[in-house]
């Protein structure tokens, strides 16, 4: 649904916890924000079931309720929504600009908040059992494998660290790495050989997920001989890597490495470009939790509340047609 204003002072690309946390402050503090939610509005905890770690719920919650219950405090406050992906921006402001196909909206300040997605092997089993049996965060769905015997698919930190944290609950956990050498630091390397309850599957790719309900197992294949085995499983945790959904700010604003906007002066949200701020997973490679996210989306919001007030912007004023 597309809102009626298309300026603000405060536009908000992105509408996971850290975007609606972003709104949630921007809209309390009278900025009237705009939020480009995307066709995929919510960010990953649409893909997630029972959220047991984010404070407040005491049984848990649905990752999709939890997202809705964080955009309707949003909306409650005055910010708006727009239900489509950005396909086009323009930092060179203020007014920051973005575009849904040929509808500009514009923000004297922006928050980006786009968020990154976990690498997925691309087999079809996968999306099938995503949320039932299939994860990307063994922090989030660990605790549901009590005594279960798990699959993780990879060989660097993110796998290791996963599998580690995996054999509190679990009885075995089966690292698959597709070569005969792991890409983690040493150190994760050494405590994932010490630990009894984790073995190896080298030279190996997982070819498929098996399962009913839930995951029952998953098909290995080795890739020097080519034989194939059935593991029996009751999870699969893909850490593969994740890849920061920042194609649409190449070359407009500082990106690391692997792709992910520089926060040069944390704890500030502020990004390379003076009134860009950047929140979530989109800045995040070491803690990529929801509350972590909605953290730094406040964060986002208080900076660019506070970079308006010291461009001369009075949040008492209206704020239509601020270009
Ligand atoms: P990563 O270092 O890129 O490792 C990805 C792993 O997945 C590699 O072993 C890779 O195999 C494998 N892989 C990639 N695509 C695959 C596919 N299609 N099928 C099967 N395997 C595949 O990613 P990460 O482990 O998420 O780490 C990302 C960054 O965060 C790193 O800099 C890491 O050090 C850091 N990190 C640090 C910590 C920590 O210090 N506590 C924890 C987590 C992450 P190959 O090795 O064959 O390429």
């Amino acid at each position: 649904m597309a809102t009626s204003r298309t300026s603000a002072p405060v536009l908000i690309v992105g509408s996971g916890p850290a975007g609606l946390t972003a709104a949630l402050y921007a809209a309390r503090a009278n900025l009237q924000p705009i939020v480009l939610e995307g066709t995929e509005a919510g960010g990953q905890l649409m893909l997630t079931t029972e959220v047991e770690n984010y404070p407040g719920f005491p049984t848990g919650i649905l990752g999709p309720e939890l997202m809705g219950k964080m955009r309707e405090q949003a909306e409650r406050f005055g910010a708006e929504f727009v239900r489509a992906d950005a396909t086009k921006v323009e930092l060179a402001g203020p007014p920051f600009r973005a575009w849904v196909e040929d509808v500009e909206y514009t923000g004297k300040a922006l928050i980006i908040s786009t968020g990154a997605k976990a690498k997925m092997l691309g087999l079809p089993g996968e999306r099938q059992y995503l949320g039932r049996g299939v994860s990307t965060c063994a922090t989030c769905d660990g605790f549901f494998y009590r005594s279960r015997e798990l699959v993780v698919v990879g060989g660097g930190d993110s796998a290791l660290e996963e599998a580690t944290f995996l054999t509190r609950f679990a009885t075995k956990v089966t690292v698959v790495h597709r070569r005969d050498r792991l890409r983690a630091s040493k150190v994760m390397q050494d405590r994932a050989f010490a630990n009894p309850k984790i073995e190896f599957e080298w030279n190996s790719t997982v070819t498929d997920v098996l399962g009913e309900q839930t995951v029952t197992g998953v098909r290995l294949r080795n890739v020097e001989d080519g034989s194939e085995k059935v593991l029996p499983v009751a999870g699969v945790f893909v850490a593969i890597g994740h890849t920061p959904n920042t194609d649409l700010f190449g070359g407009q604003v500082e990106l690391d490495q692997a792709g992910y906007i520089v926060t040069p002066n944390p704890p500030s949200t502020a990004t390379s470009v003076d009134g860009v701020f950047a929140a979530g997973d989109v800045v995040d490679h070491t803690y990529r939790q929801a509350v972590t996210a909605a953290g730094t989306g406040c964060a986002a919001a208080i900076d660019a509340e506070r970079w308006l007030e010291a461009h001369g912007h009075d949040s008492g004023a209206t704020t239509d047609n601020w270009d």
